[in-house]
């Protein structure tokens, strides 16, 4: 089954129009930073872009950019804070593939600490296995024809 991409059913959309309760800690013109429902740790935010968009290529990216300078803000208040925090992860899963859930572009600012438990998977052998020169500049040429 196709996930609902619609602004129709979104939880985020719902929030913004108040319709869904949220613990909301900042709001401008662009964007809504809240606590997520669903914390990897205590003190995970969400930033989520005010206008409806499923995937990051269909965010302004003015948006964007404001969305990272706020995740800058949020690292350090969660440094700051009295929540665990050792480190911090931004995660922002664009498509299915990627692990999105929600198709309204949003992005993860979590706190972590050392034995929480949480991580990426990864197959040894198959992923962090470096890479031969030669592939990694056909990467970098078939990409930079691509922007
Ligand atoms: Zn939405």
């Amino acid at each position: 089954m196709q996930p609902d991409k619609s602004p129709k059913n979104c939880p985020f959309c719902k929030i913004r129009e108040g319709k869904l309760p949220a613990s909301l800690l900042h709001e401008d013109e662009l964007v809504l930073v809240i606590v997520d429902l669903s914390p990897i740790n205590e003190g995970h935010l969400l930033i989520i872009p005010k206008i409806h968009a499923s995937g990051m290529a269909d965010v302004d990216p003015d948006t964007l950019a404001h969305m990272m300078r706020l995740a800058q803000r949020m690292n350090a208040a969660l440094r700051k804070s009295s929540y665990k925090c050792e480190g911090v992860n931004l995660f922002l899963a664009d498509g299915e593939a990627a692990g999105q859930e929600v198709f309204h572009c949003h992005l993860h600012v979590y706190p972590r600490f050392k034995g929480d438990g949480f991580g990426f998977r990864s197959v040894k052998g198959k992923h962090f296995v470096q890479a031969e020169r030669a592939r990694m500049d056909a990467v970098a040429q078939e990409l930079q024809g691509l922007l």
